[in-house]
């Protein structure tokens, strides 16, 4: 059993959560408490009706998600959005969400998890935003411009617009679409097997794949 603060306070620091700009509404960080105490933490990379009911199914009682509950301005708890939350609240289950932090992070994140498994050593950053390089492993649509300007061969992205494969032979990239939800499976795994380490709890990853 561990405390739910000490391993918030532990994903902060690593993360750098209140230092990494993202989109406004993405809000990384702890998203929802629970009463305090975690003996199981399940990771998935969506925030879903399926994910909650599997995280509940596994007696989890801690989610770290990459996409979390929040990407809107205030919106009514009704329909399905309540009916997940109220499972969350009758189960005792917290949620935590990070997103950019998770996606750049030298360690754990989505693009130098994938790069291993294709065997790449990262070189450098890519992709700007925010004033933060945060690489690319989710959707894209300012690549192309930033991969010509650079003078790549290859992009390698979850996915992108239709046009984007339009214009890259006419710009000579190969883009690779590996799958939005695919590549961004590594950082919450990589995330949930070192927090369960690091505590000495059970953890456990949701698949939920969305074929995108
Ligand atoms: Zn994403």
């Amino acid at each position: 059993m561990a405390a739910l603060a000490d391993i918030v306070a532990f994903l902060d620091a690593e993360l750098r959560t209140s230092e990494i700009p993202d989109y406004p509404a993405a809000m990384n960080g702890l998203q929802l408490a629970n009463r305090g105490d975690v003996s199981h933490v399940a990771a998935a990379v969506d925030f879903s009706a399926t994910v909650v009911h599997e995280a509940v199914t596994r007696g989890a009682s801690m989610l770290i998600l990459h996409h979390g509950m929040f990407w809107a301005d205030a919106t009514p708890i009704v329909g399905p959005r309540y009916h997940r939350l109220s499972l969350l609240f009758e189960n005792d289950v917290a949620v935590y969400a990070s997103h950019l932090p998770l996606d750049l992070h030298p360690r754990f994140g989505n693009n130098v998890l994938l790069a291993q498994e294709l065997g790449l050593t990262p070189s450098g950053g890519f992709a700007s935003s925010q004033g933060m390089v945060i690489g690319v492993s989710g959707s894209s649509d300012i690549l192309t411009a930033e991969a010509v300007e650079l003078g790549l061969d290859t992009l390698i992205v979850g996915e992108g617009p239709h046009h984007t494969a339009v214009q890259a032979p006419d710009l000579g990239i190969t883009i690779l679409y590996a799958g939005h939800y695919a590549t961004e499976t590594l950082g919450v795994k990589a995330l949930v097997a070192e927090v369960a380490t690091r505590f000495g709890i059970a953890s456990s990853f949701i698949e939920a794949p969305t074929g995108l």
